[in-house]
Formats: structure tokens, sequence, C-alpha cells
């Protein structure tokens, strides 16, 4: 008895360690392009593959409600991880293992295959069933799947002629602990990602004007170029003209607060015109970008002439009752397929420069597919 849960401590810490080991060889397969280091990965996922089922297998000969508790590795780990399903599916098929291995060596009479296999095929219906129907919450189904586990693993127990207070209580009670350890790694991983999230979002905020920022902008793009319900992109940059003379003049935080009003003017104006299509990023200092998919240089144009116009007639009252007037210096351009968003920006710089270059306060747009020469909208 005492090798016995001996036997158990060792078998179940490397099915655990097995399993994760491969879990993070397996999200390294999946990023790893085509090389002689996806051998090497397939070769850990396989020999842990191997190892856990041969550890289940001791597990199984050791007879502890074996069929309830080798399912909930897999189930588990299928409502943990969506990219693997076909591993995890894989360990599903381990009471079958578990009992030929047993047919086979001579511990479990052939005769008893009505038991087992009716009970795996059972487990791996409720499997497929639970992890594919969305209908239900993840927790709800994970609830689902451990109590549909005990209820199966009873019936087993019944069948078998093993129906007592110790059993009993042994699936139950192991099934009801994994259920809250679970349950409450659950909600753990929920808050991390809530707090990656939160942190992930400030990360992309321009403190200052609240606008994205130039990483939220760079990952816009990657996002957009892979959707293909996306066939055009217009990159614009934006700049205050003479801002360097309003700081001069009348000081930094004056200047900050006509940033922030710019800002919203901005952010209002491309938000309304172009919904969820229209986004707006502070690139620095007094540059600004936008990003306006599936809209013609021609229609954004139109609204920043409207904001050129708003800007022109309503002057900004700041806290302090000074009274500042601005202008903007703009290019729009498509962005090309295959671009690096880079050139795109740079390109959309050189012709920001010829504005300033000419008077500044224009917008000019270009057509790249025509000719390469900055094209000029008289306002
Ligand atoms: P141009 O018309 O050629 O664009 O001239 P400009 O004065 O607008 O441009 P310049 O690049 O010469 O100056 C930009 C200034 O913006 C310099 C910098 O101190 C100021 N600036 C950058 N970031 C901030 C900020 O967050 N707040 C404030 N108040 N000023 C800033
Ligand atoms: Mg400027
Ligand atoms: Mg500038």
């Amino acid at each position: 008895m005492a090798a016995k849960i001996f036997d158990a401590v060792i078998y179940l810490p490397i099915i655990v360690i097995t399993m994760i080991i491969a879990q993070i060889y397996f999200e390294d397969y999946r990023k790893t392009v085509r090389s002689h280091r996806q051998i090497i990965l397939t070769l850990i996922v396989a020999v842990s593959y191997f190892v856990q089922e041969y550890c289940l297998l001791q597990i199984s000969l050791i007879n502890i409600n074996e069929v309830a508790f080798m399912m909930v590795v897999p189930f588990t780990m299928l409502f943990r991880n969506n990219h693997d399903k076909i591993w995890w599916g894989l360990l599903i098929l381990t009471p079958l293992f578990a009992n030929t291995v047993e047919v086979l060596i001579g511990i479990e009479p052939l005769h008893n295959w009505w038991v087992w296999l009716p009970e795996s095929a059972i487990f791996l219906i409720i499997c497929a069933a639970l992890t594919t129907w969305q209908y239900w919450s993840l927790r709800v189904r994970y609830i689902m799947a451990i109590s549909s586990l005990g209820l199966v693993e009873l019936v087993s127990l019944a069948i078998n002629n093993r129906f007592t207070i110790a059993n009993i209580a042994a699936a139950t009670f192991g099934l009801l602990l994994i259920l809250i350890f679970e349950g409450q790694r659950y909600k753990n991983e929920i808050k991390n990602q809530q707090r990656i999230n939160l942190l992930r979002r400030e990360s992309e905020r321009d403190d200052l004007t609240g606008l994205l920022n130039y990483r939220a902008l760079s990952q816009e793009i990657k996002v957009l170029t892979q959707n293909r319900s996306i066939h055009n992109i217009v990159i614009g940059g934006l700049d205050i003209d003479h801002f360097k003379k309003i700081n001069d003049t009348y000081g930094h935080f004056v200047g900050n607060e006509v940033l922030n009003h710019f800002s919203t003017v901005l952010r209002n104006r491309i938000h309304t015109a172009f919904p969820n299509h229209g986004y707006v990023y502070r690139f620095g200092g007094e540059e600004f970008s936008i990003v306006v998919s599936n809209h013609s240089i021609k229609e954004v144009y139109s609204v920043l002439q409207l904001i050129e116009e708003e800007m022109a007639g309503q002057p900004i009252t700041t806290k302090e009752d000074i009274t500042v007037s601005i202008s903007f210096s703009a290019s729009l351009t498509n962005h090309l397929n295959g671009e690096q968003l880079d050139d795109t920006l740079k390109r959309a710089d050189k012709m920001l420069y010829s504005v300033k270059n000419s008077g500044r306060g224009w917008i000019v747009t270009d057509h790249h597919i025509s000719a390469k020469k900055v094209h000029r909208i008289d306002r």
C-alpha cells in the first residue's frame, strides 16, 4: 500500500510536469518556421506524450478511480488551451490505451470490454461536445464536464461492483477539489489577462492627449493589412504650424492645452466621419498621424479641410484666458500593398516637409499610381 501511494506521488508530478513541458514546446512549435528546430520540438513533445501515457498507465494499475482521473488532465487542458486541441484530444484516448495494455498483460479480462469501451466512448463524446459547443461560458462547460465525469465514473463503479463508500468519496471529493482549484486558477488567469490588457492599452496611449501612440499605429497597420475586408488604407501626417512660437510666447502649459484641444478636435472629427475605420495617433511632439481604412484620400481630405476651417474660425481660449489661433500642415498618402509602415510614413513625412517649405497650412495628397510627384490641392 505504502509503495502504491509512493508510486502515485511520483507519477502525478511527472504527469503535471510533462503537461507543462508539452504546452511550452507546443507554443514554441507554432511560432517556429519550418526548420530543424521543429524536428527537435516534435521529438520533445512526442517523448513527453509517451512519458505521460506511461505514468497514467501506472496510475491506472494502482487502480484509484483511474478513468475519471485519467480524463481530468486532457479535459482540463482542453478547456485551458484552445490551440493544441489535437494534443489534448490524443490524451483523451488514454483510458482506451490503458485498458488495452491491461488486457494485453492479462490483468483485465477481455470480456470486460463492454464496460470500458462505452465508458471511454462516452467521455470522448462529452469532451467533443463541451469543447466545441460555445453556447455556455467556458466556466460552466468545465463544471459540466467534471460533473459528467463524476457521474459516468459512479455508473462505472456500480457496474464493476466497486460501489464502496471509499471509492465514491474518492471520486467525488477528488473531482470536487480539482473543480475548486481549477476554478480559482481560471479566475486568477482572467484577472491577470485583464491587468495585461489594461497595461497594453496604457502602453499604447499618449499620456498628455490620451491619443494612441506610435506603438499602437504599427500594431493597427499590421492588423489592417492582414484583414481581407480592408482594401484601402490612407495614412496622413499632420503637424501644427509654428508651434514652438506658442511655447515660446505663452509657455509650455499653454502649449499643452493647445495640443490637447487640437487632439480632441482631430479625434472627434475623424471618429465621427469614419466610425470603426478612422484612428488618430500622436506621433510625437506636435505631430499626429491618422489612419483611415476603406475610404478614399478625397474623403479624408474633405474632413481635414473641415478641421482646418474650424481651427481658423474658432481660436482656442485657454484656462488663463489666452486666445490662440492655430493652423496645421498635412499630407495624405495610400499605404501600398506589402509596403513597410515606415516607408509609408517616410513618404508622408517627405510630403509634409514640402508643405512646410511652401508656406505651411496646406494639405497635400499623393497619387503614387500615376506619378511620384506631389499633387497639391487648392484650399
Ligand atoms: P513648423 O511650423 O515648422 O512645424 O514649426 P514648429 O515650431 O511647429 O516645429 P518645431 O519642430 O520647430 O517645434 C516643435 C516644438 O514642439 C518644440 C517642442 O519643444 C514642442 N513640443 C514637443 N512636445 C511638446 C509637448 O508635449 N508639449 C509642449 N508644450 N510642447 C511640445
Ligand atoms: Mg510644427
Ligand atoms: Mg514638427
